[in-house]
């Protein structure tokens, strides 16, 4: 079966929205600790270092899976890894590292060249 380049444009944009989603996901634990961190001293919880400790553990290993969950996030044009590009990783770039394609879909429909190592 043929898909029409708007259908095709379509399911682009349907999986970047889903990518850009994950993204924020992931970005949840680092606004979420120092909130936590402000909670649990107001209940003192800072005189038990342990429990502290533990905490901060929990946060940076939940903020380590999700990193390592979205930077293996294929881009839906090249299906390449979106955030690990041919030389280097970046969990912070706004368009694929091998296409460019745009996180928001501006580009979408413009001819690319994936790039080579
Ligand atoms: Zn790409």
């Amino acid at each position: 079966m043929q898909v029409s380049d708007s259908e095709q444009i379509t399911q682009i944009a349907e999986h970047l929205a889903m990518l850009r989603r994950r993204r924020r996901l992931a970005h949840v634990p680092f606004i979420a600790a120092p909130v936590l961190g402000f909670a649990l001293s107001r209940l003192g919880v800072f005189d038990r270092l342990p429990s502290l400790v533990f905490d901060a553990l929990l946060v940076v290993g939940f903020a380590c899976i999700l990193i390592f969950w979205v930077s293996h996030l294929k881009c839906p044009r090249c299906n390449h890894e979106f955030h690990m590009g041919p030389r280097y990783r970046n969990d912070f770039t706004r368009s694929c590292l091998w296409c460019g394609l745009r996180l928001n879909g501006q580009n979408v429909g413009e001819p690319f060249t994936i790039k080579t190592r």
